[in-house]
């Protein structure tokens, strides 16, 4: 990991998201990479205390909680499987079976945020900062000027929402589910945090640090498929071919990939290509996927 580190350090390639001014002003230089074992043990390198948003990487573990409010048959028919091929912010639906593609792209994901359970707008979120906080091992909060600033600026996800509700794929408390998905992605996090959370996904739903299930293990098969074929957006084709493993990525600059039984592995660098996945973070894994051979079809 330290040659990893020090190898990739220098390439200044890609741009740091800049859609809000609040990621905009990221120092581009920040890097970190950090794998925690299911046995609990945790390799760190870089800048791995340094907090920002988890941005699409929410996706993941909200997918999860929406399974265990609702179940999969009922999740599934709100909310495809099906890789879109698009950007992570594509406005195409699937007018055909009346759902967005998968829970991994914009669309997706702010149907799912919608099927959160909870009374009102503060015990949903409560919801899931609770859940988050079983990911984590520890307290999480929101970063309210991203949060404010992703809620004044996030047209073409309020048109995709607007758009899903005139198709009968969404109910109609479109400010609410809005807000959440917006503060799901504020969430703030460490590399080391999600190193963690994506161990957790490798454990069974078990966070290793705390021992604490983090998602009814039933549903682990489910979150990992979908990362696996839609988590790195229009790049998840060549990912699952390269990298061969279940990941998700967000434009803030983290990664995740999950190695089932054995570990998760997060890099976080903003410097993004130009699909809004972190150069490096694609660099890392890709290598330490081959030099570990963490492929899943390795040696079949
Ligand atoms: N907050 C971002 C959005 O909804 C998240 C996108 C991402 O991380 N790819 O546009």
């Amino acid at each position: 990991m330290n040659d990893l580190y020090s190898k990739y350090k220098s390439l200044r390639t890609g741009a740091v998201a800049d859609y809000i001014p609040e990621l905009a002003k990221v120092n581009p230089d920040l890097f970190s990479i950090c794998t925690v074992t299911v046995n609990g043990d945790v390799l760190q390198v870089g800048d791995f205390e340094h907090l920002f948003t988890i941005q699409s990487i929410s996706k993941v573990f909200v997918h999860g909680l929406a399974l265990e409010d609702h179940g999969r048959d009922y999740v599934l028919k709100r909310v495809g499987v099906e890789p879109t091929g698009d950007a992570f912010n594509s406005i195409i639906l699937d007018e055909q079976s009346k759902r967005p593609y998968n829970p991994m792209v914009n669309a997706g994901a702010i149907a799912t945020t919608g099927l959160i359970k909870g009374k009102g707008a503060t015990e949903r979120l409560n919801r899931l900062l609770e859940m988050f906080q079983r990911y984590v091992g520890k307290d999480v909060f929101v970063d309210i000027s991203v949060f404010t600033s992703e809620r004044s600026t996030g047209h073409r996800n309020r048109a995709m929402a607007y758009l899903m509700l005139n198709f009968g794929m969404i109910d109609g408390q479109i400010d609410e589910s809005l807000d959440l998905y917006f503060q799901q992605c504020a969430v703030m996090v460490n590399c080391r945090d999600l190193a963690v959370m994506a161990a957790a996904l490798a454990n069974k739903g078990v966070n290793p640090l705390t021992k604490e299930q983090a998602v009814d293990s039933q549903y682990i098969k489910d979150i990992l498929s979908v990362m696996y074929t839609c988590g790195m957006y229009n790049f998840a084709g060549e990912w699952a071919y390269k990298v061969g493993l279940p990941a998700k990525s967000g434009v803030s600059g983290g990664i995740i990939a999950v190695v089932p039984g054995q570990m998760g592995i997060a890099v976080f660098s903003p410097l993004l290509d130009a699909r809004g996945n972190s150069i490096r973070g694609v660099k890392v894994c890709e290598e330490l996927s081959q030099q570990f051979g963490l492929h899943l079809f390795d040696c079949v």
